[in-house]
């Protein structure tokens, strides 16, 4: 059934979008990184513009919702040298999680087949899905024209100065051998690189050859190089295998920018370091030559001494299991009087007899005392040891221990000050000194400079541990330039956001990001047009092809070889002198004529541009944010004039399956083609957008899946429910219209009118899945209870073959026509199916989204009976209702009770005076019982002031949890459904219009919406 109608829509050209005089709606969401197959976490991303789309379309707007294939960069390099390789993890990984045939598999050798086998793979199971793409516009990045496309983008950012070359550690895969983003990696995505200060603290060998080429150093590194005066130990792991190495004749690789503050790193030249094992793998990409000379064994040190660079003071090396041969050198200097960890560390040693024994340590350990060096407030000289005692900190095992770390770093750096007795820098802030000591330092050539990740482990898709590398001869986007941050920040201020909480994500992120390494060595995608040893990276090749979707088609074409700059210009900005420098051949200040396209050709494309552009809504998942996103929103700033700027952003959350993070490569996830097969699209989807709003984590828990699927085959139910009850086939083009009477009609019609508007409301702000219990839970639940209501009169006509009900099939016909066509977005297929089955015109796709009262063709008001004006027709239906049920549920809670069977059920209606005083009280606005008495008294509405006095209180009390919405007529609601309440409690009800049969003064408790009751 699904496939029949996907034909359909495709014979019918009818998400085919082009400029017309219609108000348009251009939404695309980020292209996929076809490189395995298509799960049900992409399905979410997918499903929720197409939804969108189609409710946008239905609205009566030109909707363009295009998609291509983003297969630039190295993933797929590595993925096919591992299948040429035989990794046995790689093969199992694409033949059972990714589900590829055992033929296919020899061929994903080939990097360009993977992109072409899975973005193949990824437009059948996103038609499969039903979305409505106009695949006309349909590329991948690696297409010829989009390269041109890209160079011009490219070259335009560097004639605008926003590209620079330069030096810069990038995060990297020594087995890949490129830099890697966030986008290449199984673990550690967003990790930031922190810069770190190596202190050199030259090993004191007593003995030692005293020529400078024996001279070894411990490199410990720290982001809090004025702790150096607070020195008083050094700490190295005996279980860890550290090596010698000596640096080469061109030291660590200074960064381009800073040039400055990285000379002094000259001054490692030749030096020898003691380093961990595995720090090497990292240090060694950032400096130059860096060559082992042996292994070193940490035993042998333990109990040596080293010298402390400034203050020339001798410090003792002791044992500890805490340092991470991972993090920086391996090595850490201990600071007890300002680092919590440090201070129990010393302490847990001088409990330690057996390690103090072991490497006879008991005069240096008992000689260490901590040291001061900051000067804070409401802190002693020691304040690591002030905050271990204050956070009962038992020892290095203690949780709150890096609670008491992150505290005292934050008051040091904010608050604190240099002390008295240190030379040079007393008196000045933390924060600034630090910088100015590390710098004195490098310039001694008693520190130096190096990178790690904030958290380890960081790992390249491929499997091996990432590093930071300083990367020579590198271009990088200039995203520090203050001007283009105040140019984007001025483009988010106008832009729409959704969740509203991720503006302040984005703020952050434009002011943190850093100059951008936008070159790769090895992947697919377009070459540098300046430098051709580079490859444009997948993030920077990805910022603004939004505008290419809208002319792609055009380009098909067209022979891309011949497209130059010019054209683009032309296209975008109607230029027609490229102002460009000439920064190649390629770029000429006039349109190729071997492109031979006329001025009728050239106008039609810039029609398109300028019609669809600027882009309503892009879409994405959160993690790219500090990224995608952002990029998306520099680019824009710099390359588009104000008024093509994006609108709007909507950012997803992630997806769980069965509760767990969903990921290809530990095999959890389930392959949405799997899904389709299994459910069905429209299961797939109904269950996506409503099981979590787009920006919310959603978890596929299979068992609800299943709920769903039966709440689809009950709305197919319910089509053929009101056929039977109708007795004829239905005909949802020509429903015969009658002008409703009875309450419970009108509260139906009702019910559907506030359940379409705020499903209609939701929608525009994507929240499907409050859309969803709008528009099926609870106008479900209003449904059973119309049913329900209405099944005296239905089962009659089901038994007896009493004529039908025309008040009866109108509503429900109607229902279902509203119905089908407010869940199309949802489900398409089956509102197609549904639609067709019973006679709607054209596809539902096409049909207008059904709208308000306007729509309704009942005269609402006049069968109302209201009394005020200031009645709103629609609370006065929900209320008629309400007196009703709670009548049926009042009467049988008190049957229960008392425990009788009545005959006869009296109702009361509340007198004219009570409602003139609940009119008061409700003018009067809050429970002052005085206020409302001496109003009423005034008003002279009664002449019983006790009696007065007694429902003023009543009244007050009321008002609390009942609005008030004027006097409506009691009467008429009940006697309206008198046949209902009677089946309901099984009596016959009487409603008195006054109190002339009162057998037991029943009728002075009647209030306003809450009649009285005697049973007989
Ligand atoms: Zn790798």
């Amino acid at each position: 059934m699904e496939k029949k109608w996907q034909d359909k829509w495709e014979k019918a050209k009818l998400f085919q979008a082009d400029h017309d005089e219609r108000e348009k709606v251009f939404l695309t969401v980020a292209y996929p990184y076809p490189s395995g197959a298509m799960h049900i976490g992409h399905g979410r991303t997918y499903t929720v513009p197409d939804v969108y789309a189609r409710f946008k379309r239905m609205q009566g707007y030109n909707v363009l919702f295009p998609m291509g294939w983003h297969v630039t960069g190295a993933p797929v390099i590595g993925i096919a040298s591992r299948i040429k390789d035989k990794d046995p993890w790689t093969l199992e990984l694409y033949e059972k999680v990714h589900k590829v045939p055992k033929e296919e598999l020899p061929k994903l050798e080939d990097p360009e087949y993977i992109v072409k086998y899975f973005s193949t793979e990824y437009h059948n199971v996103m038609s499969d899905m039903g979305y409505s793409i106009d695949w006309r516009r349909e590329f991948r990045t690696t297409d010829p024209s989009y390269k041109k496309f890209i160079q011009w983008q490219i070259r335009k950012l560097k004639n605008m100065d926003l590209i620079r070359k330069g030096n810069h550690p990038v995060k990297y895969c020594p087995q890949c051998d490129n830099p890697v983003g966030d986008h290449d990696l199984l673990e550690g995505e967003g990790v930031a690189v922190n810069e770190l200060t190596l202190l050199k603290f030259k090993v004191d060998r007593v003995g030692d050859d005293e020529t400078s080429e024996n001279e070894l150093y411990l490199v410990p590194a720290t982001f809090r190089p004025e702790t150096i005066y607070g020195a008083t130990n050094l700490w190295l792991n005996p279980d860890v295998e550290y090596i010698e190495v000596k640096s080469g004749a061109e030291g660590i690789s200074g960064n381009g920018a800073d040039v400055g503050r990285i000379d002094g790193n000259n001054g490692n030249n030749g030096e020898r370091w003691i380093i961990s094992k595995e720090s090497y793998h990292n240090i060694s990409n950032q400096i130059k030559d860096l060559k082992i000379m042996g292994d070193i064994d940490p035993k042998l040190l333990i109990g040596e001494n080293i010298v402390n660079p400034v203050t020339k003071k001798l410090h003792p090396i002791f044992p500890a299991s805490f340092v991470d041969p991972e993090y920086g050198t391996g090595s850490v200097f201990s600071v007890p009087g300002h680092a919590p960890a440090d201070y129990i560390a010393l302490q847990d040693l001088k409990d330690n007899k057996e390690l103090i024994e072991r490497y006879g340590l008991e005069d240096a350990v008992n000689s260490v005392e901590p040291l001061n060096v900051v000067t804070l407030k409401k802190y002693s000289g020691i304040p690591a040891k002030d905050v271990i005692e204050r956070l009962q900190v038992k020892n290095q095992e203690d949780p709150k221990l890096e609670e008491a770390t992150n505290e005292l770093y934050k008051v040091e750096h904010s608050k604190g000050i240099i002390s008295e007795h240190i030379p040079i820098y007393a008196g000045e802030k933390v924060a600034i000194a630090r910088e100015n000591i590390k710098q004195d330092m490098i310039r001694k050539n008693q520190a130096s400079i190096m990178y790690d990740f904030a958290e380890h482990p960081v790992i390249c898709r491929c499997g091996t541990k990432c590093v930071v590398k300083i990367m020579d001869n590198q271009w990088f986007l200039k995203y520090s330039d203050e001007d283009w941050k105040e140019k984007t920040r001025e483009l988010l201020r106008n832009e729409t956001i959704i969740p509203r909480e991720v503006r302040s994500n984005l703020e952050y992120y434009i002011g943190w990001l850093e100059d951008w390494a936008c070159s790769r060595r090895i992947g697919l995608g377009t070459h540098l047009p300046w430098d051709k040893q580079w490859l444009i990276e997948p993030l920077t090749d990805s910022t603004i092809y939004m505008s290419y979707y809208t002319i792609a088609k055009y380009l098909q074409n067209m022979n891309c070889e011949d497209l130059n700059d010019a054209f683009f210009e032309k296209i975008f900005f109607d230029k027609d002198n490229n102002a460009n420098n000439n920064v190649d051949n390629n770029s000429n200040n006039n349109i190729n004529e071997k492109l031979k396209v006329d001025q009728a050709t050239i106008n039609e494309i810039q029609n398109e541009f300028s019609y669809w552009y600027p882009l309503d809504w892009r879409l994405s998942a959160k993690d790219l944010v500090g990224n995608h996103l952002s990029f998306h929103m520099f680019h824009h700033a710099a390359i588009f004039p104000y008024e093509s700027w994006p609108q709007g952003m909507v950012v997803f959350g992630m997806g769980l399956l069965e509760g767990n993070k969903m990921s290809s490569s530990k095999g959890n996830v389930i392959l949405l083609s799997d899904a389709i097969k299994e459910y069905g699209a429209d299961v797939v989807r109904l269950f996506l957008m409503s099981s979590a709003e787009p920006w919310q984590d959603f978890d596929w828990r299979e068992k609800e899946v299943i709920g769903t699927k039966r709440r689809l085959d009950w709305f197919f139910e319910f089509a053929e429910k009101i056929e039977n009850i109708k007795g004829s086939p239905l005909n949802l083009a020509d429903i015969k219209r009658v002008d409703l009477t009875r309450k419970i009609d009108l509260w139906m019609m009702n019910q559907l009118y506030i359940r379409i508007n705020d499903a209609t409301n939701a929608l525009d702000g994507f929240q499907t899945r409050k859309a969803l219990q709008d528009c099926l839970f609870l106008l479900k639940k209003d449904v059973d209870h119309y049913m329900y209501r209405m099944k005296h009169i239905i089962e009659k006509t089901n038994n007896d073959g009493t004529e039908v009900d025309d008040d009866l099939v109108f509503v429900l016909s109607t229902i279902l026509e509203s119905w089908i066509r407010i869940l199309a977005p949802f489900t398409p297929h089956s509102s197609e199916e549904l639609w067709s089955k019973y006679g709607g015109e054209g596809f539902v796709s096409e049909a207008k989204w059904p709208i308000t009262f306007q729509y309704f063709p009942m005269k609402c008001t006049p069968t109302l009976n209201l009394q005020t004006d200031s009645c709103i027709p629609s609370e006065v239906i929900e209320k008629s209702e309400e007196i009703v049920q709670s009548m049926v549920k009042d009467i049988n809670e008190i049957k229960k009770i008392v425990d009788v069977e009545p005959d006869k059920i009296h109702v009361y209606l509340a007198p004219d005076w009570k409602w003139k005083l609940y009119s008061i009280a409700a003018d009067v606005g809050k429970p002052d019982i005085g206020q409302i008495m001496g109003r009423a008294i005034g008003e002279n509405i009664h002449d019983n002031k006790k009696e007065i006095a007694e429902f003023a209180k009543k009244i007050s009390r009321e008002m609390t949890k009942t609005r008030y919405i004027g006097k409506i007529d009691e009467y008429d609601i009940l006697y309206d459904a008198l046949d209902f309440i009677s089946e309901e409690t099984n009596a016959e009800i009487i409603v008195h219009k006054d109190d002339s049969y009162d057998p037991q003064n029943k009728a002075r408790n009647a209030m306003p919406y809450k009649p009285a009751i005697f049973m007989e």
